[in-house]
């Protein structure tokens, strides 16, 4: 028995891994869907300057509810979310994560259920898991492209009468944005909570569904610093809903869970923001270059609104994952029987990335050129 095994740990928790997205210290890193591009000598510049001036009250707690902050969060939105927002209708903590985890801790809990939609995003299972809520899934099928089928959806809030339901768009890890008639009809039939994670929402084409908050006081958006703001070490994420859910949280948070530093560093990248986000139309155009490429090897690919590109189908997904980091280059392999998922990084990674795929796995990268060209001139007539 291990160490582990012998200690009194709940009884659920036994036998389970950590969520472990290898941290491997390769060439090219693209595994994470973060961001590829370095924060700007302007924004370190702001945030060691306003991180030091902060450091003078370091011996105060920080502002428990980091109400700046979450007016600086607040204003983001509004600009480019398509409905107006204030501070008191957005919440922040350590990571979206922590805001999922503090949801679950709220609306979930023992004897509660929370509905996911997989494949689909793994922490959302793991907090529900760690909160002991019970998780259910309805599926998402590979033929429709991932999508969710709203007859699908509201036969499963039916079946499971859920207190969470989980919705996220673009959906990590197949990249497949949500139609916003979906979340109307979850809502409509569920009481529970609807959770719609948008952590890559300033890479997709579809507008935010920030925009179906009015008037749906238990619908709640969750987004994060992590992908297109680049500040996935800074542990940022926040969300966006009625009043009444922020003050549900308050009651499950740690006091002062944002430390000093949390809430200038981000403040200070919320500054640079206009020139941080610069940075998603490069990611944007290496993502769609790989997605043509692949296609053009003759493998399935899924169409993404994110910054990463699910692909196969593989006889082994876990052997082509191996050979790709032979040669130096992380993706992720999610679990998913025949399928790869990998970030769009900088031009040169991505260059990398499809250099390595073409002496990895020769055959399956190949596929069949010529079938796959015949597939395209019959889609042209
Ligand atoms: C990356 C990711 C997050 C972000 O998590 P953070 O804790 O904010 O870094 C949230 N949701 C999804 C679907 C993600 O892929």
């Amino acid at each position: 028995m291990s160490a582990l095994e012998e200690l009194p740990i709940r009884p659920e928790l036994r036998g389970k891994s950590p969520y472990g997205a290898p941290q491997l210290d390769v060439p090219v890193r693209l595994n994470t869907n973060e961001n590829p591009y370095p924060p700007s000598a302007a924004l370190i510049a702001d945030l060691a300057a306003s991180v030091s001036a902060a450091a003078a009250e370091l011996n105060r707690y920080p502002d428990r509810e980091a109400l700046a902050l979450r007016g600086k969060l607040a204003a983001y939105l509004s600009r480019t979310g398509g409905v107006q927002l204030s501070a008191e209708q957005v919440w922040a903590a350590n990571g979206s994560n922590e805001v999922l985890q503090q949801i679950l801790q709220a609306f979930g809990g023992p004897g509660r259920v929370a509905l996911g939609f997989e494949p689909t995003y793994s922490m959302h299972s793991l907090i529900s898991q760690g909160t002991s809520t019970t998780y259910v899934v309805a599926p998402r099928e590979a033929e429709s492209g991932f999508r969710i089928d709203p007859a699908v959806a509201v036969e499963a809030v039916a079946e499971h009468d859920p207190d969470v339901v989980f919705l996220c768009s673009p959906n990590n890890p197949t990249g497949t944005a949500l139609e916003a008639d979906v979340v109307e009809e979850v809502y409509a039939a569920t009481a529970g909570v609807v959770v719609v994670d948008e952590a890559y929402a300033e890479f997709s084409h579809a507008p935010s569904l920030l925009r179906l908050l009015p008037g749906r006081p238990r619908l709640i958006v969750s987004r994060t610093m992590s992908k297109a703001f680049a500040f996935a070490g800074g542990r940022l994420g926040y969300l966006a809903a009625d009043p009444a859910v922020v003050d549900a949280l308050r009651l499950v948070r740690l006091p002062y869970h944002l430390s000093v530093m949390s809430q200038e560093a981000a403040r200070a990248a919320l500054r640079h923001a206009d020139d941080t986000l610069a940075s998603v139309d490069l990611v944007k155009a290496q993502r769609d270059r790989i997605v043509r490429e692949l296609r053009a090897r003759g493998l399935q690919v899924v169409d993404s609104d994110a910054n990463f590109v699910l692909f196969g189908r593989f006889e082994e997904q876990a052997d082509v994952w191996q050979a790709l980091l032979d040669r130096g280059v992380l993706v992720r392999d999610v679990g998913l029987a025949g399928w790869l998922r990998v970030t769009a990084g900088t031009e040169e990674e991505t260059s990398a990335f499809l250099r390595a795929l073409d002496d990895a796995a020769p055959q399956q990268a190949a596929g069949d050129r010529a079938a796959a060209q015949r597939a395209e001139e019959a889609g042209k007539q």
